[in-house]
C-alpha cells in the first residue's frame, strides 16, 4: 500500500504517448515517462485492500509484489523498490513497457475503472536501477560443475539461464537466430521495446556466467542428442512460432502473408541486419488488411504506419465494445482482454464482428480485397451483410497453432499434449524424455513475456532441484 488516503486524493495518471502524427515518423519507443514526483503520487494510490489480487496468480503471474514496492516508490526508497522487484522479476524492465498488465485489470481500484498505474510504477522502478548501476551481475558463490543447456533465449530461456547461473550452473544458452531475445527481439517492435533493453540483461548474464550460442538451429545445424550427451540437463523453451492457418480461399495470392515474416523483416532492418534473400514485404504506399484482433496484429498495423501505408484496416471477429453484464461477479477476472493498442489509435480503420470470407485478387495473381461478413453471437457469418474491403496487401494474424514439429522438438522424441505443445507440468517441468525440461510457450502455446519468464524461472528450479537434490532458488 501506499498513502491510506491515497486512493481518495490523486487521480490515476499514465505514461503519456507522443502525438500519433509525430511517432509514426520512427520505429523508436513513444511513451513519456511520468516525472519522479508524479510517480510516487501514483505509487501513493495503492490502497490498503484486504487482498491484493495485482501480485496473486490472477494478476501477476511472477508474483510481483506490488503493494510493498509501491509503498517504497511512495516512501522514496527506489532502490530497495528495485531489489524487492527483481526478487520476483528477472526482466522488470520487458514486462514495464509489454505487459498487459493483469494486475490493473485486477487491481481492486479497477472496480471504480481507475486501478493504480502499476505498470507505469514498475517501468519507473526498472528504469531507475538501470541508470542508477543497481543492476550488478549477482556471482554465484559456489559453482556445481553441471553443465545445463537451455535451447531458446526468449523471456523463458532467458530467465531460466539467469536463474541456472545464479545458482552456479554452468550454462550453456543456444539461438537460432544471429542474436538473443526471442520475439522480444524478432516479433515485437522497437516503438513497443527497443532492443538495447536485451543487450543489457545478455551482458549482464554473460558476467554471470551464461554462454551464449547463437546461429545454433538445434535440430537442424546440432543434433539434439548431441546437445542431450553434452549436458546434464536440457532446457526446451524454442516458443510457439507455428502459425495458425486461417484456411480461407486466396490465401495463396500475391500480397497475403503471414504477420511474422513481415514483423521479423521490420526488426532485423531497425536492428540492422540484413534480410537474405526473402523479397521484402513493405506496406510503402497501400491499402492493408490485417486479419486478427490480438498483439501480433497490433504489431502489423503500427509496423505498416510507420511504412508508410495508405490505409490499414484491422478485422476482429470479437464484438465491440464488450458487454460485460455483471461486472461486480466477475471481477478480478474482468475485462475481457479488450484493450485498443497505441497503434490502433494511430489511425487504423476497425471492422468489429467481421469474418474473413476469402481474399480476392486479379488475373495476375495480385490481391485486391477481402471479402468479409458481419458474424452474429456464435461467430457466424449473418447472411446479406458480405462487405469487400480494399487491400492491396494482407496480414494474416489470427495466433499460433503450438511449436513447429520439425528440428528440435522432432528430434527430441519428447510427448506432445492434445493441443501439440510440448508436454511437462508445472511442477517439474520434466518432458517425457530423462534429462530433458519444456517451458514457456513451447510448453503452454503462445501466451506473454510475464508468463513466459515465470515459466523460465520456475523450470530453472525444478532443474536445479533435479541435479543437486534441493534447491535455494525462489518458486
Ligand atoms: P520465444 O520468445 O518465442 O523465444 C523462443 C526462442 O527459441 C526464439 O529466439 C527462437 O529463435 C528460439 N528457437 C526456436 N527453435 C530453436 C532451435 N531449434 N534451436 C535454437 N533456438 C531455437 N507478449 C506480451 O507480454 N506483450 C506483448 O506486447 C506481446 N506482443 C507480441 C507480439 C508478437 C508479434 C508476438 C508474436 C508475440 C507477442 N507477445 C507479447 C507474446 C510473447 O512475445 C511470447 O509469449 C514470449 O516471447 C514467449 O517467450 P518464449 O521464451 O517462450 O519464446
Amino acid at each position: 500500500m501506499g498513502k491510506v488516503t491515497g486512493f481518495l486524493e490523486i487521480d490515476r495518471l499514465e505514461q503519456k504517448y507522443q502525438p500519433a502524427s509525430d511517432r509514426i515518423r520512427h520505429f523508436r519507443e513513444f511513451t513519456l515517462p511520468l516525472p519522479e514526483a508524479e510517480v510516487g503520487r501514483q505509487a501513493a494510490r495503492c490502497m490498503d485492500c484486504g487482498i491484493p489480487f495485482c501480485h496473486g496468480d490472477t494478476g501477476c503471474p511472477v508474483h510481483n509484489q506490488i503493494p510493498d514496492w509501491n509503498d517504497l516508490v511512495y516512501n522514496g526508497d527506489w532502490e530497495e523498490a528495485s531489489r524487492n522487484l527483481h526478487s520476483t522479476n528477472n526482466f522488470p524492465e520487458f514486462t514495464g513497457r509489454i505487459c498487459p498488465a493483469p494486475c490493473e485489470e485486477a487491481c481492486t481500484l479497477n472496480l471504480e475503472n481507475v486501478p493504480v498505474a502499476i505498470k507505469t510504477v514498475e517501468q519507473a522502478i526498472a528504469d531507475k536501477a538501470w541508470e542508477n548501476g543497481w543492476v550488478q551481475p549477482q556471482l554465484p558463490g559456489v559453482k556445481t560443475g553441471k553443465r545445463v543447456a537451455v535451447i531458446g533465449s526468449g523471456p523463458a530461456g532467458m530467465a531460466a539461464a539467469q536463474q541456472l547461473a545464479r545458482a552456479g550452473h554452468d550454462v550453456h544458452l543456444y539461438e537460432r537466430e544471429p542474436k538473443p531475445g526471442g520475439l522480444m527481439r524478432y516479433g515485437i517492435p522497437d516503438f513497443k521495446m527497443e532492443k538495447h533493453h536485451i543487450d543489457r540483461r545478455v551482458a549482464q548474464m554473460e558476467a554471470e556466467g551464461v554462454t551464449f550460442h547463437c546461429n545454433v538451429n538445434v535440430g537442424v545445424t546440432k543434433p539434439f542428442a548431441e546437445l542431450v550427451a553434452e549436458h546434464d540437463a536440457v532446457l526446451m523453451a524454442g516458443g510457439a512460432e507455428n502459425p495458425r492457418d486461417p484456411g480461407i480461399p486466396g490465401q495463396d495470392l500475391h500480397g497475403v502473408h503471414y504477420a511474422m515474416p513481415f514483423l521479423v523483416q521490420q526488426n532485423r532492418r531497425v536492428g540492422g541486419e540484413s534480410i537474405g534473400d526473402e523479397d521484402p514485404i513493405l506496406a510503402t504506399g497501400k491499402h492493408v488488411v490485417v486479419v486478427g484482433g490480438g498483439d501480433t496484429a497490433s504489431d502489423c498495423v503500427g509496423t505498416s504506419f510507420r511504412q508508410g501505408a495508405l490505409s490499414v484496416t484491422q478485422m476482429d471477429i470479437r464484438p465491440c465494445p464488450p458487454q460485460i453484464e455483471d461486472k461486480l461477479s466477475n471481477w478480478p477476472y474482468w475485462p475481457t482482454k479488450f484493450r485498443t493498442s497505441s497503434s490502433q489509435a494511430e489511425g487504423a480503420e476497425r471492422e468489429f464482428a467481421a469474418a474473413t470470407l476469402g481474399i480476392e485478387g486479379n488475373k495476375k495473381g495480385q490481391v485486391t480485397g477481402v471479402r468479409c461478413a458481419r458474424v452474429d453471437e456464435k461467430r457466424q457469418p449473418i447472411p446479406g451483410t458480405e462487405f469487400v474491403l480494399k487491400a492491396d496487401l494482407v496480414f494474416l494474424a489470427i495466433g499460433f497453432a503450438g511449436p513447429v514439429k520439425t528440428g528440435m522438438v522432432e528430434q527430441s522424441l519428447t510427448a506432445l499434449d492434445r493441443r501439440g505443445n510440448v508436454q511437462a507440468d508445472t511442477k517439474l517441468y520434466a518432458t517425457s524424455v530423462p534429462k530433458v525440461f519444456a517451458a514457456g510457450d513451447m510448453r503452454r502455446g503462445q501466451s506473454l513475456v510475464v508468463w513466459a519468464i515465470r515459466e523460465g524461472r520456475q523450470a530453472a528450479r525444478a532443474i536445479d532441484e533435479s541435479l543437486m537434490g534441493t534447491t535455494t532458488l525462489p518458486r
